[in-house]
């Protein structure tokens, strides 16, 4: 199937008389026959439902659909987009361990690598994703358990060369985690170019309509656990007395563990009323992410003529340094998020965005609706100046994220806020 039809159809299929559209089931949770029948689903979660802090089934038809969406065996939501990062890693990395991310990622994600999980023991080692095959490989060490990264950073709009990084993650037995957030697996699925573990925060472009919080992790059932670098998945499960992942679940090792031992005990499973929404969210996203892009390459055009602007970074225009790239890798578009500079810096910006009638000052992106961030004040606050170099970002850079409105409208309010600078 096409994926306009895998938005529409997996995940669910109802049979006879049964609601055509996936049932909230709002239940903590599920009746069994006989004390048999519930030891049974104790020795093997998989087989039933247990509880809804780990699996729902509202939830588990959403992620059903967006693992078919990346091409992937099997998914996990979780509460948060933060949540699914925390987890991607925490699923593989234990005190003592460390792991590779590129620099250019979202400030949230920073935070927790950088500052929340050095305080568990787990180290992050922060590399430049445009830096030679050469230097990065001088990064691993024997200890490194993954590679993370992003597809279409936020909001340095630095597209990566996936194939790069998947070669060099394999090369050390380690996988590859990208965050496909900013593409969606309508512009990029990210195992088909070597990725193995895809996460999203589906509260972006995946929900759309600003409704509800929420992540997911998706992975490709096709890294080799068994290669010696993950004890975890080979040995013996303390907590699941003796389960050993890889024998049990196979290609499903890396997702059966993240949900019976890490969401078993974080518990940052969403309700089923957010999958739900999410699902709407999910049903018109090819059309959505369309128009996202038709409209921001007009936009980016736009300001590229402006002599307002310093610049601007759009990796759909000819003149970007990922162009060449963004061909590769987006061959359908660049999503909806532009950033562009404003001549005189942090003050102009600030001025800009407060001028704006129709575009929303709001600390989101990837809204169905045009809005604006300055991120040097708002997501990347916490960072030195350092790190926001390191992260693509200036003073007077704008993060602009062009919505479904009418195209006229949206460059009329940018046009005006421009004229106030
Ligand atoms: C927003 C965002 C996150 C964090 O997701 P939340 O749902 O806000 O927790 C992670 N990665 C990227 C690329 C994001 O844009």
């Amino acid at each position: 199937m096409k994926i306009e039809t895998q938005c529409l159809h997996e995940g669910y299929h109802p049979k006879n008389t049964e609601p055509r559209v996936v049932p909230i089931v709002q239940s903590t949770t599920y009746v069994y026959d006989s004390t048999d029948d519930v030891a049974a689903v104790f020795d093997d979660p998989s087989k039933s439902l247990i509880y809804s802090r780990f699996e729902n089934p509202t939830v588990m038809a959403v992620e059903e659909k967006i693992a078919a969406l990346e091409g992937g065996i099997a998914a996990m939501c979780t509460s948060s987009g933060q949540a699914a990062s925390f987890l991607s890693i925490f699923n593989l990395c234990s005190a003592g361990d460390s792991f590779l991310s590129t620099s250019t990622i979202y400030g949230g994600t920073v935070n927790l690598f950088a500052v929340t999980m050095k305080k568990m023991g787990i180290e992050c080692i922060f590399v430049d994703a445009e830096a030679s095959e050469e230097e990065l490989r001088k990064a691993f060490r024997p200890n490194t358990k993954a590679v993370f990264t992003e597809t279409l950073a936020n909001p340095a709009l630095a597209v990566l060369d996936i194939e790069k990084f998947a070669k060099l993650a394999h090369e050390n037995g380690v996988p590859l985690i990208i965050d496909n957030t900013f593409p969606t697996p309508v512009l990029c699925r990210p195992i088909e170019y070597g990725a193995d573990i895809v996460i999203h925060s589906t509260t972006k472009y995946m929900d759309g309509h600003a409704v509800q919080v929420g992540g997911v992790i998706v992975d490709s059932g096709r890294f080799d656990w068994t290669n010696g670098k993950f004890p975890d998945f080979t040995e013996p499960d303390e907590s699941y007395h003796g389960l050993i992942y890889t024998e049990q679940y196979g290609k499903m090792a890396y997702i059966m563990k993240a949900r019976m031992q890490l969401m078993r005990d974080f518990g940052c499973y969403p309700a089923a009323n957010s999958a739900f929404l999410l699902n709407l969210g999910l049903e018109t996203l090819p059309v959505r992410m369309k128009q996202y892009c038709e409209n921001a390459m007009t936009v980016a055009r736009f300001l590229e003529q402006s002599d307002k602007v310093e610049s601007v970074n759009y990796p759909g225009l000819s003149g970007n340094p990922y162009y060449e790239r963004a061909k590769k890798y987006l061959p359908d578009g660049c999503s909806g998020v532009i950033s562009f500079v404003v001549k005189g810096g942090r003050s102009a910006a600030v001025r800009f965005m407060d001028s704006l009638n129709l575009a929303s000052n709001v600390v989101h992106v990837a809204d169905i609706r045009t809005c604006v961030l300055h991120p040097a004040s708002a997501t990347h606050r916490q960072l030195t100046d350092e790190q926001l170099v390191a992260a693509g970002i200036e003073g007077g850079m704008i993060r602009l994220s062009v919505g479904l409105e009418h195209i006229d409208d949206i460059l009329e309010d940018v046009k005006q806020a421009l004229e106030q600078i």
